[in-house]
């Protein structure tokens, strides 16, 4: 079993949301990221400490990727964006993480990755502002969705 309390001291996302909370549940959260150059960019937070998905039962690890898309396909819905771009990296936090990005075929990077080299110093089109309690109402009906087929184990 997983224990959903697991916490570390010296860990950011034990000590912390990691972004503006959006939803949450005893297993995991979902934050959305200050990042002015991407709207709408989400992580999907484990709230317990672990680094891997193998570490994870495998039911559990069902559970986080039902959640990951259901936030992915909220931000489908509500964004229409190009592209999603799903990660997972921790390697300067290992602790469980996904992002999940909309991804707009002018927007700083594309098509490389947020985190690779700018392709222009800001996105071409403006886009309108992110309705916040439209993606959070939507991302509730979503991920509650994704719990009756997979339940937190
Ligand atoms: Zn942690």
């Amino acid at each position: 079993m997983t224990n959903h309390d697991a916490k570390q001291d010296d860990c950011a996302l034990c000590q912390e949301e990691g972004g503006e909370l959006l939803w949450r549940d005893d297993f995991c959260r979902v934050v959305l990221v200050d990042d002015a150059d991407y709207p709408g960019f989400c992580r999907v937070i484990l709230n317990a400490h672990h680094s891997e998905m193998t570490d994870l039962p495998p039911a559990a690890r069902h559970c986080l990727m039902a959640t990951v898309y259901a936030v992915e396909q909220v931000l489908r819905d509500h964004l229409h964006p190009a592209k999603i771009n799903l990660a997972s990296f921790g390697n300067v936090v290992p602790h469980l993480h996904w992002h999940v990005i909309p991804r707009h075929a002018d927007d700083r990077h594309f098509p490389n990755p947020v985190w690779g080299s700018a392709m222009r110093d800001q996105a071409v089109a403006t886009r309108p502002a992110l309705q916040r309690d439209v993606i959070k109402a939507a991302l509730t009906q979503g991920i509650l969705e994704a719990r009756r087929q997979c339940p937190v184990p």
